[in-house]
């Protein structure tokens, strides 16, 4: 076994709320300078810079020689404004689920002015195309439906950063739903530092995780969590986690 040192929580620019300097090398830069063997990207309700960033850490690894595993992943707001951590061993998985989730996505438009702009990407950091609709409203998915659909899709379902006062499955909901099969759950760095042993012991039959949430480069995670595994992978990885 080996630690595998990760950040499964990073958005890109395609987050409105994210800098427009998230983009898919300068993500991939900043997590092999800090060690990190793996991350998952996971922007609100998209999975639209998830292959730039793949073929960016496939280009860097053929520059450099350091390899980065990049897990497709996505944050969904659900119909409750839950957010959840969606992450799959594949982008084919990724799309699939995708196309399936895409009918509960909202059609408003985005107020850019407001909420920041959404920017795709490609692997070479150049803005492909901004998206239209506005990816800080929840879906129409229930969190019952989002887990069924991520299960058939192979994905890891991961009630995200459960320790705070909204947007969360504990804020939202008041519980983790009994009948679900969910094996991990994310506290933030703040909930483990500030409750001790509140969520190891309320959540002992659970992994749990911890990654940045960045939305800035300079808070993407050094080598400062890990999981460990006979060696990095992302089947291993999902398998662990769902
Ligand atoms: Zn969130
Ligand atoms: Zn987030």
């Amino acid at each position: 076994m080996r630690p595998v040192y990760y950040d499964f929580h990073i958005h890109t620019a395609l987050s409105p709320c994210a800098d427009n300097d998230m983009t898919p090398n300068d993500i991939v830069g900043m997590a092999i300078l800090g060690g990190l063997d793996a991350i998952a990207i996971t922007d609100h309700n998209t999975i639209g810079n998830v292959a730039a960033v793949i073929k960016a850490a496939e280009n860097a690894e053929k520059q450099h020689g350091r390899p980065l595993l990049v897990l497709p992943g996505i944050e969904v707001s659900t119909a409750e404004e839950v957010h959840v951590l969606c992450l799959f061993a594949d982008i084919e998985d990724a799309i699939s689920f995708d196309a399936d989730l895409s009918s509960f996505y909202s059609i408003m438009p985005n107020r850019e002015d407001i909420f920041g702009s959404q920017i795709i990407f490609n692997e070479n950091d150049e803005k492909i195309k901004v998206m239209e609709r506005m990816l800080i409203a929840p879906t129409s998915i229930s969190f019952d439906s989002l887990h069924a659909l991520t299960d058939e899709h192979n994905g890891a379902f991961i009630p995200a950063h459960i320790d705070r006062d909204s947007f969360s499955v504990i804020s939202n909901l008041g519980f983790l739903p009994p009948h679900l099969k969910i094996k991990t759950v994310e506290v933030t760095q703040k909930g483990i530092e500030k409750n001790n042993n509140t969520y190891t012991d309320n959540f002992s039959k659970h992994n749990i995780i911890t990654s940045s949430d960045a939305h800035q480069l300079w808070t993407i995670n050094d080598k400062e969590n890990f999981i460990q595994l006979p060696e990095v992978s992302a089947n291993l990885i999902i398998d662990f986690l769902r």
